[in-house]
């Protein structure tokens, strides 16, 4: 077959679906299907099998993850919540990087500096409340919530306010 210069994988859809949706998959399959590093012999020789599984060429190891790659954004959070357990300081990172996956991939790009990371370390301290963990994690869900659906009413206050605005000076 032809190679193409542009187009990359997406070449096999010709001029069909449209320019933006072919850019997209030609992105996640670039990664897709490079070798990926094996967690359990360390080689770069992991490629995917089928959506969500992923074998080793050198040690035969199989193993499951994010559909497209090895791992995800929200997988490596839950797995490092699971690990420490520390449910409290990260539920809110990972209501956070589901909400920048739902808005696209110049998110990702701007997540990749490191930014969001930093802000939710300094959310620590609160391990020091006393109580169950059980307690303590529904706390922390409801905390992060609540400060999410604070953030949304500031905005919307903030759109109402510039709308009356407007109209004041349209009269
Ligand atoms: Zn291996």
């Amino acid at each position: 077959m032809h190679k193409t210069k542009k187009v990359k994988s997406a070449g096999r859809f010709g001029s069909r679906y449209g320019r933006g949706i072919r850019d997209r998959v030609v992105n996640v399959e670039e990664k897709q299907r490079r070798f990926h590093e094996c967690p359990s012999c360390g080689f770069n020789k992991v490629k995917r099998v089928s959506t969500g599984l992923f074998r080793c060429r050198k040690c035969n190891a199989v193993f499951t993850g994010g559909a497209y790659y090895p791992s995800t954004m929200g997988g490596t959070i839950v797995k490092k919540m699971v690990s420490q357990r520390k449910f409290l300081p990260m539920v809110k990172e990972l209501i956070e990087a589901r909400e920048e996956t739902a808005m696209g991939m110049l998110e990702k790009k701007q997540r990749k500096k490191g930014k969001t990371a930093e802000g939710t370390d300094g959310q620590k301290p609160k391990k020091k409340k006393k109580g169950s963990p059980e307690e303590n994690e529904a706390a922390a869900v409801e905390q992060a919530s609540e400060e999410v659906a604070e953030k949304e009413e500031k905005e919307e206050a903030n759109l109402e306010g510039a709308f009356e605005e407007t109209k004041e000076e349209g009269a």
